[in-house]
């Protein structure tokens, strides 16, 4: 049935006659249907061991065009519609984006799960169903205010279960229920990604832009993805909230073993459980325990699971470490308790290092260290993070369990941040090297042999022109933001984090401001983009954006400046205004203090675009400079080895730099000037110019001027367009390596081992 027969049959008229909602939602169930006949049958022998992505946060953006990407759809729809005098893009704006992530975190488990569907492995996702998800983010004022983002229609992705449990808390329990949302592979099966909601759950709740009642469990528990933890009301809601998607897991998971035939001592052949970050970190002890509910030993349970969990580390902040105090699990889970100072008592009696305690000298349970002595692998996500981790952060860990310890460089899926978000760079590499590369992302290798091709290197910057004309045309529709497709797009777009260093940026937009004043012109004009959310309870990471947006209104305003420069902070940054950012792009910003970075994704993004990295030795990006060699990318900085010296010293003087140059000194005190208070709010602005004068925590001033010279070149080098072309195609050509397909076979080769 052809998608214009279903919308008759739905509606009793053809499309032509439906208005763009009503398509919308005929589409959502022609695609739910099409998804349906692609299941495959869990009797199936091959499909005896599945694997559960567990993750607090699934970023997996607009559905419906990847969808029928991945159906083999795409095409065949998108012509109808045209029949019809109907545009796909306007139909695609009908559908809201789930927001049921942060960033890259969040964003990678979505990638995942279309590779893990994609490859044909068996193994579905499983998260909570956050009503509100991450907040939806407004300029007012030049300042970030947070509002709920509903983002759940009566039509929408989510398919309501008749699967319910009862999950119990301290002095309470609710009732659960599963939503189900369909992962449809490229040219491949369907798997799921599993929602947990509470079935009392009370929108009402949400009073006052984000607030609302922290204590009501049984209504608040998935209103929103990370309730502000900045006190205590709020970090004792995350725990209930981790609990409550960790304890439906594991009932899922004995559930569907327990089908499928295993006497759960055998749990290890039919589950293998990769646990996010450490915020699922509970199914360790919650899975124990029902396993002794259904008449295992605790040292058959232990056993049992011990052989299931694998665990993903993310970052070496340590505020992200979770550490939770006893008190909390008493109160909100008083039955695990119990059994975590058992697997606490275990590792002291082996280990005599309080190091690698479970239970720490301040009475709270280390997350990551039952994570690590309890799984069966413990991965970083690139090169460099899994050397720091072994080296320094979890050092002591890396003695005890060498063989645990694995790198699995992140990736990302080529089906979204290539075909679909940039169709007409798709379109001309198929047309170059055959469609191969869709499958075996490794084809695009073959993309080398056109470096000295002329036609070839002005297609690549008509390209890129042709998508800088979409982005504006899409900025000025949506947000009322104007910019001109002839400047370079320079674009920072990421959570707002002082270590990821959108103020170093912001300085150098200031150093710019001052050489235009002073008559030092750029031979093309510079737009340099930001988006960013805050957290809403991270001070100075507002305040960041709000230095970001004052000089965005003082610069864009400035006739003598704004010819050759403007700054563009995009509101409610997203997956559906990346898709639109990363194809336009120019130079990619990833500019993280060396060794704080984990792995970054979107300079995987960026690249595959065709844009030039301007990057510390952070992260990722190491691997792209090995990739595409030292001529395709401008790295600059200070590297990890110095940065965690001086850190260990504990000697870092900001003021010492200020002090001592000249450029910064100005850029510094321009936060503070007469001109940008006159747009901005002191308070702010004085906070942020003392935490950067005093403190620096993620050391700004020792690569700024690496940093600006850096940038410099790279703009000048721009200027020769056949070279940056050349550049441009060898970031395309390597980028075939941070496909998720690639990461994802890792995990199943080294960890998973599905299908065996
Ligand atoms: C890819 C992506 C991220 C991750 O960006 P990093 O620069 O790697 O931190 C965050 N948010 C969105 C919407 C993304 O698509």
């Amino acid at each position: 049935m052809t998608a214009n027969e279903y919308v008759k049959k739905r509606f009793g008229r053809f499309m032509d006659e439906c208005t763009n909602e009503e398509i919308y939602t005929a589409l959502l169930e022609y695609v739910k249907e099409r998804a349906k006949e692609k299941e495959c049958a869990q009797s199936d022998p091959k499909e005896k061991k599945k694997l559960y992505y567990i993750s607090a946060e699934f970023l997996i953006g607009k559905l419906l065009s990847n969808n029928l990407i991945n159906l083999g759809l795409y095409d065949q729809v998108r012509a109808e519609l045209e029949k019809c005098g109907k545009s796909i893009a306007e139909i695609e704006e009908i559908e809201p984006e789930p927001s049921l992530g942060n960033g890259g975190l969040g964003r990678l488990a979505a990638c995942f799960l279309d590779s893990i569907a994609t490859l044909g492995l068996n193994g579905d996702g499983v998260g909570l169903n956050y009503h509100f998800g991450l907040f939806r983010q407004v300029f007012e004022r030049n300042l970030q205010k947070e509002e709920p983002n509903p983002w759940m229609e009566e039509q929408s992705w989510l398919t309501k279960t008749d699967k319910t449990y009862r999950i119990h808390f301290g002095g309470f329990a609710v009732q659960s229920r599963m939503y189900d949302i369909d992962v449809v592979g490229y040219e491949n099966r369907t798997t799921k990604l599993h929602l947990f909601d509470v079935e009392s759950v009370d929108e009402s709740l949400v009073q006052n832009g984000i607030d609302f009642d922290k204590t009501q469990f049984e209504k608040n528990l998935t209103l929103f993805l990370y309730p502000d933890d900045s006190d205590e009301s709020g970090r004792l809601l995350r725990v209930y909230q981790q609990y409550f998607m960790v304890s439906n897991a594991a009932r899922l998971i004995l559930d569907e073993c327990v089908a499928k035939g295993s006497n759960l001592y055998d749990l290890a052949d039919y589950a293998v459980i990769q646990i996010n970050d450490t915020h699922p970190t509970m199914v360790i002890p919650e899975l124990i325990r029902l396993l002794m509910e259904r008449g295992l030993s605790i040292d058959e349970a232990i056993t049992v699971v011990s052989k299931t969990c694998a665990y993903t580390n993310h970052t070496i902040l340590a505020e992200a470490l979770e550490k939770w105090p006893m008190h909390f699990m008493q109160q909100a889970v008083p039955h695990l308790v119990p059994i975590i100072y058992e697997l606490n008592n275990r590792v002291n009696k082996k280990y005599q290092d309080p190091s690698v305690a479970i239970i720490n000298k301040d009475n709270c349970v280390c997350m990551a260290h039952i994570d690590i002595h309890y799984g069966i692998s413990v991965n970083g996500v690139a090169a460099l993070h899994t050397d720091i981790l072994k080296d320094t952060e979890l050092n002591n860990f890396y003695k005890l369990y060498p063989e645990k310890f694995n790198n699995k460089t992140n990736g990302i899926t080529f089906r979204r941040w290539l075909l679909y978000c940039n169709p007409q760079l798709a379109s001309y590499i198929e047309e170059l090297i055959g469609p191969g590369f869709k499958k075996n992302a490794m084809e695009l290798e073959k993309l080398t042999a056109f470096i000295h091709d002329n036609a070839v290197l002005d297609k690549l910057l008509h390209i890129k022109e042709e998508r800088k004309i979409i982005l504006r045309d899409y900025l000025k529709h949506t947000q009322n933001i104007e910019v001109d497709a002839n400047s370079v797009f320079d674009i920072q777009v990421k959570r707002l984090h002082e270590y990821k260093r959108q103020q170093m940026n912001a300085l150098y937009v200031i150093h710019k401001y001052f050489e235009i004043k002073a008559g030092k012109k750029p031979v093309r004009p510079i737009t340099v983009f930001f988006g960013a959310k805050a957290a809403p309870a991270y001070t100075i990471a507002k305040d960041i954006i709000h230095l970001i947006l004052c000089l965005s209104e003082l610069i864009n305003n400035d006739p003598q400046v704004s010819p050759y420069l403007k700054v563009v902070m995009v509101e409610n940054y997203n997956v559906t205004l990346a898709e639109k950012l990363i194809p336009a792009c120019d130079i990619s910003e990833q500019i993280s203090l060396a060794s704080k970075e984990a792995s970054g994704t979107s300079n995987m993004k960026f690249m595959l675009n065709g844009a030039v990295t301007l990057g510390t030795k952070d992260g990722a990006n190491v691997e792209i400079a090995d990739l595409v060699g030292e001529d395709h990318i401008f790295t600059f900085g200070e590297s990890s080895q110095t940065v965690i010296a001086r850190y260990a010293r504990g000697d870092y003087k900001s003021r010492t730099y200020y002090e001592q140059d000249e450029d910064i000194k100005k850029a510094v005190d321009f936060i503070v000037s007469d001109q940008v208070k006159a747009v901005g709010c002191s308070e702010n602005l004085e906070r942020l110019y003392h935490e950067l004068l005093n403190k620096d925590w993620f050391m700004t001033f020792p690569d700024f001027k690496d940093y600006a010279a850096t940038k410099d070149r790279m703009l000048a080098a721009y200027e020769d367009r056949k070279v940056w072309a050349q550049m441009m195609l060898v970031n395309i050509s390597k980028a075939g390596f941070f496909s998720a397909d690639r990461t994802i076979a890792q995990y199943n080769d080294e960890i998973w081992k599905l299908g065996k």
